[in-house]
C-alpha cells in the first residue's frame, strides 16, 4: 500500500565523504605514530574502458585519504605468469599493505588464480577464499568493500539491526553472499533470494530489509515491499534513453518503491561512493594490523 509520504533518500554520496574524512584524520594520526604512509597498490590489466575510470577513483581517492597509491597497468596481453609475479612482488613490499587487481581480467588469466595468490591480509578487496571463510564463521579479516558499504548505510539509517527481517536477492561471491553474512553477524535474520526463488515478490514482501543486488534494472517494484521497508539498491544498470545518450538505474523501480519504502538508495548516489570509501577504510586497517597500532575510532 502507498505511504502518503516519500521514502527517505538515503544519502551514500554524504556518508562516503564522511568515512572517507575519518579515514584521512586516522591516516595522520597512523602516519605521525609509525613513521610511514598506507599504501594501496591498484593493478589494471588491459584498456576496459569502465576499469579505467574505476581505477582512476580509486586512486584519487587512495591519495585524497593520504595514502600512497601505486598502480600498475599491464598490456592487455600480459601472461598469468607474469602477473601472478607481480602479485609476488607486493605481497612482499613492506610499504605495500593493501593490493587490488581490478576485474574483469581477460579471458586468458584465471582471475581465481589470482585472487588467491593475494596475500589474505593484503586482501582490501576481500575476496580470497581465507577472507570469505573468515566472514563465514565471524572472523576479523577482510569484508568486501560493497556489503560493507551498505552494512554501514543500513546501520546509520536503522541503528540496531538485531531480530529484523532481511532479504538479499543475488548470491554473488562479491555481494550477495558477503551481504547475507554481514547482515547475520549483526543478527538480523536473513533470506537469500536469486533466479530460482518461487514468488519473489511475496518473499520480498516480509522484509524489513531489502538488498537488491541482481543486475536487473528496476526489478524490483513498489508493490514488493513491504510498507517502511529499508531498501538499499545495490544495482548499477546503464539503459538507453533517446537521442543515443544513456542513464544510470538501480535493481529497483525508485519511483514506485520510494512511494511505499521508509528509506531507499538513490542510483547513482547511494551505494557506489560507499564503496571506493570502504575500500580505502580497508587499507587502513591493514596498515594498523600490520603495524599493530591502535586507531582512535573503530572505522
Ligand atoms: P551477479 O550477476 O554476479 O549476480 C546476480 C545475482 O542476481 C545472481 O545471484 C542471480 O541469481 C540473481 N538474479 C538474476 N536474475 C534474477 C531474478 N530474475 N530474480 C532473482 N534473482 C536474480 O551480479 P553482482 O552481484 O556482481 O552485481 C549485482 C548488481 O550490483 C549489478 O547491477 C552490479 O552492476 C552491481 N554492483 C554494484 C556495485 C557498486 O559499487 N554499487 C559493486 C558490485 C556490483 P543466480 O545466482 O540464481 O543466477
Amino acid at each position: 500500500m502507498p505511504r502518503s509520504s516519500l521514502a527517505r533518500s538515503i544519502d551514500g554520496k554524504a556518508a562516503a565523504l564522511a568515512l572517507r574524512a575519518e579515514v584521512a584524520a586516522e591516516v595522520t594520526r597512523f602516519t605521525a605514530a609509525t613513521g610511514r604512509v598506507p599504501g594501496l597498490a591498484v593493478v589494471l590489466v588491459g584498456e576496459d574502458p569502465a576499469s579505467a575510470v574505476y581505477v582512476h577513483s580509486k586512486g584519487k581517492a587512495t591519495i585524497d585519504a593520504g595514502m600512497q597509491g601505486f598502480e600498475h597497468r599491464l598490456p592487455a596481453d600480459t601472461s598469468e605468469a607474469a602477473l601472478l609475479a607481480l602479485v609476488d612482488l607486493l605481497n612482499a613490499d613492506p610499504v605495500v599493505d593493501g593490493i587490488l587487481v581490478q576485474l574483469p581480467l581477460p579471458s586468458h588469466i584465471d582471475a581465481d588464480k589470482v585472487t588467491t595468490r593475494i596475500d589474505p591480509d593484503k586482501d582490501v578487496d576481500g575476496f580470497h577464499p581465507v577472507n570469505a571463510g573468515r566472514l563465514a564463521i565471524g572472523l576479523s579479516g577482510f569484508v568486501p568493500c560493497t556489503p560493507l558499504g551498505c552494512l554501514m548505510l543500513l546501520r546509520a539509517e536503522l541503528g540496531d539491526l538485531s531480530g529484523k527481517s532481511a532479504v538479499v536477492i543475488g548470491r554473488s561471491n562479491i555481494v550477495g553472499k558477503p551481504m547475507a553474512l554481514l547482515l547475520l553477524g549483526d543478527s538480523a535474520t536473513v533470506t537469500i533470494a536469486h533466479s530460482r526463488t518461487r514468488d519473489l515478490p511475496a518473499v520480498v514482501r516480509q522484509a524489513d530489509i531489502v538488498v537488491a543486488a541482481v543486475g536487473r534494472p528496476e526489478m524490483v517494484k513498489g508493490d514488493w515491499l513491504k510498507p517502511g521497508a529499508t531498501v538499499i539498491d545495490v544495482g548499477i544498470n546503464r539503459i538507453d534513453k533517446q537521442e543515443g545518450k544513456s542513464r544510470l538505474v538501480g535493481d529497483v523501480d525508485f519511483a514506485s518503491a520510494s512511494a511505499v519504502a521508509g528509506a531507499i538508495t538513490p542510483v547513482p548516489g547511494g551505494v557506489g561512493p560507499m564503496t571506493i570509501a570502504c575500500l580505502i577504510r580497508n587499507t587502513l586497517v591493514s596498515a594498523a594490523r600490520r603495524e599493530h597500532y591502535q586507531m582512535e575510532k573503530r572505522l
